[in-house]
């Protein structure tokens, strides 16, 4: 057993330092970046847009919110419960249209040892929607060779794919998974809204601390991170793109949109974790008897449109740029600095 006794910051444990700034308003700001991504052979992919990413839960990475993160030029990691047929019906849609639109198809290692039905649905939609630039391969720990020796399966199987991998919290599996041929390593374990992750297994890694950490190993390597859960409101967010995150994912502040498919109650509506009970009853006939769940369900206030939520995180992120003198998005992290807190807000009137 081995203590490691540097602190680990999360989101709440630190605040932006307002420096003197040259920026007259938020409007000047801009949140679009461009990314260059090495693939296979050599060869560059380019992306500009907004690199905020709704998550791949199935309540959230639906292809309605797809439509309206498109508007905002930001991104949507579509879930991967949807079928071939279901892609095959989008396929002639608004995908057909856009062609730099963030869409993001998620895949797991499959049931079998060989994943091969995961490569051929993934192969099937790849042919039918050519608009979708990334792949995430998504699995809740990201720390097992099976999962390195997958990674390197995918990008030789798409080798011109924008490669997602996770998840992870460290350098050197961040290090790992770029080298085995991801472009974005996916970071975060046990931050997210309805994960139960921490509490069940006792594992995790404070948000702020891993993002900095893991996007100091990935850009060494000429890779990015996306930095998964925890936010909870648009200060978290500017946070992680503060701390040197390159694309930051958000379910819970999604889940109560009118683009999230969680059922609709007298009292919002529903949203739980991919690892929850109600989660597995759904997709995987039951919580097997060797393991627990890890994640939660709860009910969340209806708010609208995911439009108004970008707003208030896009103006948010723009907002933490002037105060700190950063006319680009792309230069956020350079010019933060975060001063460690023992109180973040004042709650006298509620957290709201
Ligand atoms: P949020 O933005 O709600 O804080 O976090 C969303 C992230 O939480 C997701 O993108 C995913 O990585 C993670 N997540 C979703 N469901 C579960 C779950 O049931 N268990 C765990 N451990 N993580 C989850």
């Amino acid at each position: 057993m081995k203590i490691e006794d540097d602190i680990k910051l999360d989101f709440a444990d630190v605040l932006i330092r307002p420096k003197r700034s040259n920026l007259a308003t938020r409007s000047s700001v801009s949140l679009e970046r461009h990314f260059k991504f090495k693939v296979a052979k050599g060869q560059e992919v380019h992306w500009d847009g907004v690199p905020v990413m709704a998550s791949n839960m199935d309540t959230i990475g639906t292809f309605e919110m797809a439509g309206a993160m498109e508007k905002h030029r930001a991104l949507c990691a579509i879930h991967k419960y949807y079928t071939a047929d279901d892609w095959q019906k989008q396929a002639s849609g608004w995908f057909a249209r856009y062609h730099n639109c963030g869409l993001v198809y998620t895949m797991g290692m499959g049931s079998d040892s060989s994943n091969w039905s995961e490569l051929q649905k993934a192969q099937e939609v790849m042919r039918m929607v050519p608009a979708v630039q990334f792949i995430c391969l998504d699995v809740a720990n990201g720390y097992t060779e099976k999962f390195v020796r997958y990674v390197q399966t995918i990008r030789d199987a798409f080798p011109t794919h924008i490669l997602i991998a996770g998840n992870v919290v460290t350098r050197e599996m961040t290090e790992a998974l770029i080298l085995a041929g991801a472009n974005i390593v996916k970071i975060g374990i046990g931050p997210g809204s309805v994960c139960t992750t921490r509490k069940v297994a006792g594992v995790g890694y404070p948000q702020l601390s891993c993002i900095m950490e893991c996007a100091d190993a990935a850009h060494g390597l000429g890779g990015y991170v996306l930095s998964d859960g925890g936010c909870t409101c648009p200060g978290d967010v500017a946070k992680a793109f503060g701390a040197g995150a390159d694309f930051v994912m958000i379910g819970g502040m999604f889940a109560g949109t009118d683009e999230a498919a969680g059922e609709a109650t007298e009292d919002g509506k529903v949203f739980y974790g991919m690892s929850s009970a109600e989660a597995m009853n759904k997709y995987s006939g039951g919580v097997a008897t060797y393991r627990a769940a890890e994640g939660k369900s709860v009910v969340v206030p209806h708010v609208g449109s995911v439009d108004g939520v970008m707003q208030q995180i896009l103006g948010g992120v723009r907002s933490a740029c002037t105060y700190v003198g950063a006319s680009r998005l792309k230069d956020l992290s350079k010019c933060t600095t975060f001063i460690r807190v023992n109180r973040q807000l004042n709650t006298v009137w509620g957290n709201d």
